[in-house]
């Protein structure tokens, strides 16, 4: 692999600022890098000639000392973004052959910035997942393999091709999108770091809706530091979302100070569930202690609504999905069955065209948000999301931030935990809270199971105090000092040893 596929995003800055090598010798790294890692099918549309196309444009501006804050540094983007005239599928069948004729604001900012677009990457069917086992095209693997077990791995979901992309060095970076965990939770799979910001904070015009009051755009990278730029290149308030914050975007690099005295680190009580693995409560361990010895003090929190926060993502996600998807009746997008009536062609349509965990959906959030069972599910779902931001709001007033494992396990094999839909559910146990309550958190690489896979620490911060949530995650990289890389399971020792231990 070229060593300018495996530059940090900031390190690809400052090599392109000093006429190192060109914007278009980057894109080619990367655009070879994913041709020998097809295998993964992490990206499922590759756009090398307009990758080309903008690294040339990006030449020609840096030449002329110009260049936005991305100048030339190419990404993936998970394939739930519309991009203008480049096929936009969601990962499912019902969006086959649909060219948006126009741009999401994210990704629009993106290219306004200097970004260069390596392809779209593959998700689960409208990020409806937590291994990217029900994208229509197929499984991701996950770059990483258990040592002395070569089965292929989950890179985790809904965001797997964009995680898998990062670990693999197919990208410098990716964009994906967090509803439930769809950021965090591959970003922990697969060894990267993944930030979902506050909602608000990201337009989410242009972005396939899922669970719109959910929904959040975020960065994968494989520093904080990189995830900081981008999420900066990606926030602003939009006109087009009504959703989207009217808040100036802060210098998220400069909150990165190193220093952390005085900062209250919440350690939530109730995280800690049956059956963890014993390597994530240690590594969890190892986080406060990183955290203390960098000046912080650690204080033991309760967030007593944690354990309704499955149930109630899983009443409210797909009541937003049932209807968010009822415009996908073959009139306007994608693809479409004739039948002998309109009523035949939508049913036809959606039989041939969803999956089976997006009919599950609909179907349970079509029940929720029946006359008859409404008041019974949707309202009380409503009014625990309340108390389970107000667990939040009051745990603020005794911390700053939120320490936490990402995931209650680290990645499995392709095929486990396919039959029965709660167990996956559960991948979710630690990342939905944040979303329900709008929070930004961030997944970062902090360690590794006895076999050699990547485990993640989550900090959870104050609605749109992602400055606090970076710094905090700053010191934490630096703690952890996780150097491990995929395909190379002697990472376990390099990462003790470059912490010192
Ligand atoms: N895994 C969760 C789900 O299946 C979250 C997905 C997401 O964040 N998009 O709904």
């Amino acid at each position: 692999m070229s060593d300018l596929a495996r530059l940090t995003m900031f390190e690809a800055r400052s090599g392109l600022r000093a006429k190192k090598f060109s914007a278009r010798e980057l894109a080619q790294a990367h655009l070879a890098a994913m041709a020998a890692a097809r295998s993964l099918n992490a990206f499922i549309t590759e756009t090398p000639d307009r990758a080309l196309a903008q690294a040339d444009a990006s030449d020609a501006r840096l030449a002329r000392g110009d260049g936005g804050m991305l100048e030339g540094l190419p990404l993936a983007i998970k394939d739930l973004f519309c991009t203008k005239d480049v096929l936009t599928t969601a990962c499912s069948h019902i969006l086959d052959g649909f060219r948006p004729p126009y741009e999401s604001t994210v990704t629009a900012k993106l290219w306004q910035a200097g970004a260069v677009m390596l392809g779209k990457t593959n998700l689960d069917e409208f990020a409806m997942g937590s291994s990217n086992a029900t994208s229509c095209r197929g499984p991701v693997e996950n770059p990483w393999r258990r040592r002395g077990d070569n089965r292929p791995l989950v890179p985790g979901g809904s965001s797997g091709g964009s995680a898998a992309a990062v670990a693999a060095r197919m990208a410098l970076g990716a964009i994906g999108t967090d509803t439930g965990g769809s950021i965090r939770q591959p970003a922990s799979f697969c060894g990267v770091v993944g930030v979902k910001p506050t909602y608000g904070r990201c337009s989410r015009w242009g972005v396939v809706a899922f669970a719109s009051s959910l929904d959040q755009a975020g960065p994968m990278t494989r520093s904080v530091s990189d995830a900081a730029l981008l999420l900066a290149a990606m926030a602003g308030h939009d006109p087009k979302d009504s959703t989207s914050a009217p808040l100036a975007v802060p210098d998220f690099n400069a909150a990165m100070t190193g220093d952390i005295h005085g900062l209250k680190i919440g350690v939530p009580t109730e995280y800690r569930v049956d059956g963890m693995p014993m390597a994530i409560e240690a590594l969890w361990r190892d986080g406060i202690a990183w955290l203390k010895e960098a000046g912080a003090t650690p204080v033991e929190i309760s967030l007593p609504m944690t354990k309704y926060a499955l149930p109630t993502y899983y009443i409210i996600a797909p009541a937003e999905a049932s209807s968010n998807l009822a415009r996908y009746d073959g009139v306007r997008f994608g693809l479409r069955v004739p039948g002998d009536s309109l009523d035949a062609m939508y049913e036809k349509t959606r039989a041939a065209g969803f999956g089976a965990e997006v009919k599950r959906r609909v179907l349970i959030g079509t029940y929720v948000l029946s006359a008859g069972y409404y008041d019974a599910y949707y309202v009380r779902a409503q009014k625990i999301r309340t108390l389970i931001a107000r667990d939040f709001a009051q745990a603020f007033e005794q911390c700053d931030a939120i320490l936490t494992p990402t995931t209650p396990s680290p990645a499995f094999a392709i095929g486990e935990r396919q039959d029965d839909p709660v167990t996956m559910y559960l991948n979710d146990v630690f990342t939905v809270p944040a979303n329900l309550a709008g929070l930004p958190a961030i997944s970062l690489p902090a360690g590794l199971t006895e076999d050699g896979l990547p485990l993640g620490l989550q900090i959870i911060g104050r609605a749109f105090d992602e400055q606090t949530m970076f710094r905090v995650a700053g010191v934490l990289e630096s703690a952890a000092a996780f150097v491990a890389e995929p395909g190379q399971p002697g990472g376990v020792e390099r990462t003790m040893a470059a912490r010192g231990t």
